[in-house]
């Protein structure tokens, strides 16, 4: 195993060294490539050619100005991006974020990380990430779609149903999907359903997309749990967050028995011994778009704790779904669920654990479902939403509900054999780096040097 980790050890100095100061991508890359110590001892020959040198270099990297005009009259100026990370198995596919903390080397890790995890759902998608360091907070819909047709009007000619079909993420919903479409369409003169998803269903959305990522990771935990001859039906759970994914974690959480106390968003955190109201979660965030605090106001039976006085994390479970944003889960919130007895971690979110974090939960045992494994659910319905408007189709919420379980199952399993196989047994993070690098690379090698 030495030879192996002095054969990765310079290609990862030198994934670090050419892409300077972007640490989380350096992270999710270092995470990907020390899983691969085993299968390069059993694969020698994925050494060969330069594969991961080129796996871990976007194909595409395109930076631009979004320039527009605010309420005021004033312009402004954001910065755009769009990273094609890999087109090996489809086109490039993956969402679009807009918050002030975005930066190339955010949406290089997310790009990275959407590669594998579109590979493990076993649909015909490459990867890729966009987004902007716009912040929507606060902006009123008129900005909002000022702004999104300011970013398409440039992004436009990089998509296309064949090329590049992104999709939301934090801060882009329906609504801005909407607005980036009408644009596209606009400048393009196509109707072309398939080059974005998460459409509403009036114009070719996909019935239980809205719901997908978050109904997809709590498919997974019980998969996981019942592998073990239990279930979600009683547990206490505490989901970080209070968008798309942790309001659908919450539903079907409940769908499944169990009792989620617990949700957050990145002003502090709200505990309700009674359970967690969605319906309230649902008017404040999706409706009013205000801010958790408002549930406690509302809520007799429940307490609001403001950030930087407590953390999510000591609130004692079961279950824990971190759904926010990457590494809002250090070693030190791992500790703190692992002394309340938590029995699985299911990542909602895209790397929401440090290193550190995941190390923890390792030691103690804990079942821990990767971000790329767990929360694949959004995208795999993405894939199915492109299914159903190149077939001009519309299919029932059952018909795409049971489909996204049955590849949640699949995920699972996939991830479960492939760490068996590798002699790591329950090492969900290892399965799914391999399993997912496994499809890339095979790909990748059938057509050549690309
Ligand atoms: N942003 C989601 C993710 O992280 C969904 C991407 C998509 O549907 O293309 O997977």
């Amino acid at each position: 195993m030495k030879g192996v980790d002095e054969k990765l050890a310079p290609m990862i100095a030198e994934v670090l060294s050419r892409n300077a100061g972007e640490g989380e991508f350096h992270q999710a890359v270092q995470e990907v490539l020390d899983s691969l110590t085993r299968v390069i001892a059993k694969r020698p020959d994925y050494l060969n050619d330069a594969l991961l040198e080129r796996i871990c270099e976007p194909e595409r990297q395109i930076i631009f100005r979004v320039p527009w005009i605010d309420d005021k009259g004033q312009v402004q100026v954001n910065r755009g991006f769009r990273v094609q990370f890999n087109s090996a198995l489809g086109p490039y596919k993956g969402g679009i974020r807009f918050h002030p903390s975005v930066t190339l080397g955010t949406i290089k890790f997310l790009g990275f990380e959407q590669t594998f995890k579109n590979a493990l759902t076993g649909m015909p998608i490459g990867g890729g990430k966009g987004g902007s360091d716009f912040n929507p907070r606060g902006r009123s819909n008129g900005e909002i779609m000022r702004f999104c047709q300011s970013f398409m009007t440039e992004l436009h000619r990089h998509l296309g149903e064949y090329t590049d079909v992104p999709a939301g993420d934090i801060g882009v919903g329906g609504r801005e999907i909407g607005y980036m479409f009408g644009q596209y369409k606009r400048l393009t003169n196509r109707y072309e359903a398939g080059v974005l998803t998460g459409k509403a269903l009036v114009y070719g959305g996909s019935r239980a997309r809205t719901e997908a990522t978050g109904y997809g990771a709590v498919y997974f935990v019980e998969r996981m749990l019942q592998s073990r001859g239990d279930s979600v039906e009683g547990k206490r759970v505490v989901v970080s967050g209070s968008g798309n994914v942790a309001i659908y974690t919450i539903e079907k959480i409940r769908e499944f028995g169990g009792i989620v106390v617990a949700c957050s968003d990145s002003n502090g955190f709200v505990v309700d011994e009674a359970g967690i109201d969605l319906d309230l979660v649902k008017d404040i965030k999706e409706v009013r778009r205000a801010r958790i605090a408002e549930y406690a106001e509302i809520k007799k039976s429940a307490r609001y704790v403001e950030r930087g006085h407590g953390s999510i994390w000591d609130v004692p479970c079961q279950i824990a779904m971190p759904s926010a944003t990457q590494n809002e889960l250090t070693d030190k919130g791992a500790r703190s669920l692992v002394a309340n007895g938590v029995l699985v971690v299911g990542e909602g979110a895209n790397m929401p654990s440090t290193p550190e974090a995941v190390r923890v939960f390792k030691e103690a045992g804990v079942l821990f479902a990767p971000g790329k494994a767990a929360n694949a659910g959004g995208v795999a319905t993405s894939a199915l939403e492109m299914q159903q408007n190149a077939s001009r189709d519309s299919w029932t919420f059952e018909q795409t509900e049971t489909r996204l379980a049955s590849i949640m199952r699949n995920i699972h399993d996939t991830c479960a054999q492939t760490a068996e196989e590798y002699g790591e047994p329950g090492d969900y993070v290892l399965g799914a780096n391999i399993a997912g690098f496994v499809r890339v690379a095979e790909a990748m090698r059938a057509l050549g040097v690309i």
